[in-house]
């Protein structure tokens, strides 16, 4: 199962040409996968066009059935599919798991949601005709994913694509294309009709290209940096391709000074090095009032010094190592420059002891920033810490805006006139007023800003895939 997946079935690229997968952890070879290219991606929208023919006019009750029987695949598969993950992406074996439920419940949820597409019909001012509007679903849909969420970021667009009745070229990172190749598996072994979804992976930038070029394929569902998102732009603008792009994020944090300080400064620790902070809508500019920021500082730092770094698979690991040597480097970056702007790295920064194999960074807490800094400017997208202050609501308003993204934004506090105030005047498509987890199965995600265009999961979600139609009928 490490080769591209086109009408149901695993085939090699056309050129035969593979590359070498490596597990971020240990640094060895997990696998050799096929290295599709342009060629293979045009071969798998013609598939995927012929597939349409019949997927487009299946009625949403028969894809109910197929997406809700994938969903109890992935459940009944949960173990061998989270260990792939932990190989191919480092994190520990307990998020592995979560992401793999929470993968499943988007395809059982839009099960259950295709069947709610309505239209509508529409009072006209003339006696003899009559106005509707239909959904209808768009046609083959390229999905391009990001790695920091190997099934999750797939399995949302996938979910809602296929319960609208779309087909699917789907194009997984290079990095963790198993995850990807386990929900094409979940969903052939559930009857999804050949064609359907295909997964290629390979040349992205070639990839990339041919789905923009071919004019079978009708959008491009895209999720990853704001860098690439505009390429795909640029490329758009020629092609007429639509996309919708889930990027980048660099979220602020709003700590005020009515808040429990140590409660919340010990759960900050995790919430932020979830994933190894590789997440779009991470923490990551923690905004702390003035009057509790040293109290703050230390707790935080105290609980952040004590995360157990290692391999997904070892017992009690916090946080497992970063993607790749090159994500490593960046954050190695970031840190240095942060050393030449005279802040205080509290805490890591460091490659821990001992494990000079695998892309493992200790995690870092760094202090006294000045929002001219790298790490207010710069999603960092790795295991750092920044603390910033603020003065009152104003100024932390004004320094939480200050960035080109616009993706989520968190509050803590115990007033409520503060959290009315900063979650409106945020600008920012998700905030969290006290949780870490602000979204949902069944709720739009998307960016404001520089963080993107349309919205993933929730009903949202599923019209991303289909197209307005008003039916007017005349001479009645
Ligand atoms: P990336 O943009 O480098 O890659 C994302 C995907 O695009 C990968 O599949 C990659 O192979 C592909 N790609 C790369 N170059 C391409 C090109 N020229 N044409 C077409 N496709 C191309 O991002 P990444 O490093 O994989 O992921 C991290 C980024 O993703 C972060 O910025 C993060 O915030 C963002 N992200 C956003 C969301 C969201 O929902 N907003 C979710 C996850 C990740």
């Amino acid at each position: 199962m490490n080769q591209l997946f086109i009408n149901n079935q695993w085939v090699d690229a056309k050129d035969g040409v593979t590359y070498s997968l490596i597990n971020p952890a240990t640094e060895e070879e997990i696998a050799n996968i096929s290295n599709g290219n342009q060629e293979d991606c045009n071969v798998a929208v013609e598939a995927a066009h012929a597939a349409f023919q019949a997927w487009g006019k299946t009625t949403p009750y028969q894809r109910a059935a197929i997406l809700k029987k994938a969903a109890d695949y992935m459940r009944a598969n949960l173990d061998v599919f989270a260990k792939d993950m932990v190989v191919e992406s480092g994190k520990p074996l307990a998020e592995a798991k979560g992401e793999w439920t929470v993968a499943a419940n988007l395809f059982e949820w839009y099960a259950e949601e295709a069947k709610r597409s309505y239209g509508k019909t529409i009072p006209t001012n003339r006696p003899d005709k009559r106005s509707s509007v239909i959904w209808q679903p768009m046609g083959v849909i390229g999905v391009i994913t990001a790695w920091n969420f190997p099934a999750y970021n797939p399995a949302r667009a996938w979910a809602a694509a296929l319960a609208a009745g779309c087909t699917i070229v789907a194009k997984p990172s290079e990095n963790t294309p198993l995850s990807a190749f386990h929900l094409a598996e979940a969903l052939m072994k559930s009857g999804l009709p050949e064609g359907v979804v295909n997964v290629i992976v390979g040349d992205a930038a070639a990839i990339g290209e041919a789905m923009l070029q071919n004019p079978l394929l009708k959008k491009i569902s895209f999720t990853g940096s704001t860098r690439v998102g505009k390429i795909l732009m640029d490329g758009a603008s020629k092609t007429y391709t639509k996309l919708s792009l889930e990027l980048g994020g660099n979220a602020p944090v709003l700590i005020f000074d009515d808040v429990d300080v140590d409660a919340l400064a010990k759960v900050t620790s995790i919430a932020r090095f979830r994933n190894n902070g590789q997440v779009c809508i991470a923490p990551q500019r923690f905004y702390i009032h003035k009057n509790i920021y040293q109290q703050f500082c230390d707790t935080v730092t105290k609980h952040v010094s004590q995360l157990k770094v290692g391999n997904g698979f070892e017992e009690g690991v916090h946080v497992g190592p970063l993607i790749t040597k090159k994500q490593k480097e960046s954050v190695e970056k970031l840190l240095e420059e942060t050393r030449q702007e005279n802040a205080n790295i509290l805490t890591g920064g460091h490659t821990p002891e001992n494990m000079q194999k695998g892309y493992f960074l200790q995690p870092a807490v760094v202090a006294d920033l000045q929002q001219s800094s790298v790490l207010a400017k710069q999603e960092i997208f790795g295991p750092v810490l920044p603390l910033f202050s603020f003065e009152d609501l104003e100024d932390a308003i004004v320094k939480a805006n200050d960035t080109e993204y616009g993706l989520a934004a968190y509050v803590f506090t115990n007033n409520l006139k503060t959290a009315i105030h900063a979650s409106e005047r945020l600008e920012f498509g998700i905030i969290g007023i006290n949780e870490w987890a602000p979204h949902g199965t069944e709720s739009p995600f998307g960016g404001w800003k520089q963080s993107g265009q349309g919205h993933e999961s929730g009903s949202e979600g599923m019209y991303e895939y289909m197209e307005k139609k008003l039916i007017s009928i005349g001479g009645l």
